[in-house]
């Protein structure tokens, strides 16, 4: 993945240089899009764009460009089947370090890369994922999707250490979301349970089309949090996201999930979403 976007310019990756004054760097005044790449197409592109046009309004970022074009400039000159692309987005460079914003005519600064990943025959599909929870510490607008990872970043070193897949986050007794994903559970009963969009998550693109297809199969959708028990006690549990797709759940906090086997609901809703997003354009013009 040889070829990167940097402010109008598709260059190597080794020429594309960022000022030191840029606010993306300083104060993480930056937001972004993972849009996973399946077969050579981008998956989902229109509710990204949305997504990230949603982010800079409420940042108040200036940033205009043809989001899909540039993803799919990388795609092709990459040559990627299968990966992702990644769209990142700041305010832009200011004269000397300041925390009030430049003025607003700055020009943003806009790159983008491409990544090669398997995301279909990702074996954790078979094994499920092994989770542990920890306090959800970060700041109260999570509903932004800004390059303030630092407490994602040190989560997932927690679950190495511990020898985990991810760490699911917890106010108080109850589940916000994953580190890099949205987390959901299907009850005994049968009812699938997602945290309602608040500003305590991030609204998930992938989450939007499980949530589709979950529908589509008869099942009853509740959104609103659920507890740490809750999730210890359901038939399945599982996450969305752009990179893991639908991915199972099988252990929290040292709890097996169900029978400790990848759900077969989970299994049903990552084939149904896999065929449903590939069967939509990857854009509408
Ligand atoms: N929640 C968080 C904190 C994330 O970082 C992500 C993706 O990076 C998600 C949820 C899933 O969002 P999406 O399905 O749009 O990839």
């Amino acid at each position: 993945m040889e070829t990167v976007y940097l402010n109008g310019d598709y260059l190597p990756k080794s020429s594309a240089k960022i000022s030191i004054f840029d606010r993306g760097l300083l104060f993480a005044d930056a937001v972004y899009e993972v849009v996973s790449v399946i077969n050579g197409r981008l998956i989902d592109m229109v509710r990204h764009i949305a997504r990230l046009e949603r982010s800079l309004g409420e940042l108040s970022i200036n940033a205009f460009a043809d989001w899909s074009s540039i993803s799919e400039n990388l795609v092709a000159e990459n040559d990627l089947r299968e990966g992702l692309v990644y769209l990142q987005v700041s305010r832009g460079v200011m004269d000397e370090r300041e925390y009030r914003w430049p003025a607003p005519d700055t020009a943003p600064t806009i790159f983008a890369f491409a990544q090669s990943r398997v995301l279909i025959e990702n074996p954790m599909v078979d094994r499920g994922m092994r989770i542990i929870t920890r306090p959800d510490l970060r700041w109260q607008r999570c509903d932004i999707k800004t390059t303030q990872l630092l407490y994602a970043s040190l989560m997932k070193m927690e679950a190495m250490a511990a020898g985990v897949d991810d760490v699911w986050m917890r106010q108080g007794d109850m589940i916000s979301e994953g580190t890099s994903q949205n987390a959901h559970i299907i009850s005994e009963d049968g009812v699938l349970i997602s945290h309602q969009l608040d500003r305590s998550i991030l609204p998930g693109v992938t989450r939007i089309e499980m949530l589709a297809q979950a529908l589509s199969m008869e099942l009853t959708v509740e959104e609103r949090a659920f507890s740490i028990d809750e999730a210890k006690n359901a038939a399945e549990a599982f996450v969305t996201s752009s990179t893991l797709l639908i991915m199972p759940v099988v252990e929290i906090d040292g709890h097996q999930i169900g029978d400790g086997q990848p759900g077969e609901r989970t299994g049903k809703i990552r084939q149904n979403y896999l065929a449903a997003v590939q069967r939509v354009p990857s854009r509408t013009n």
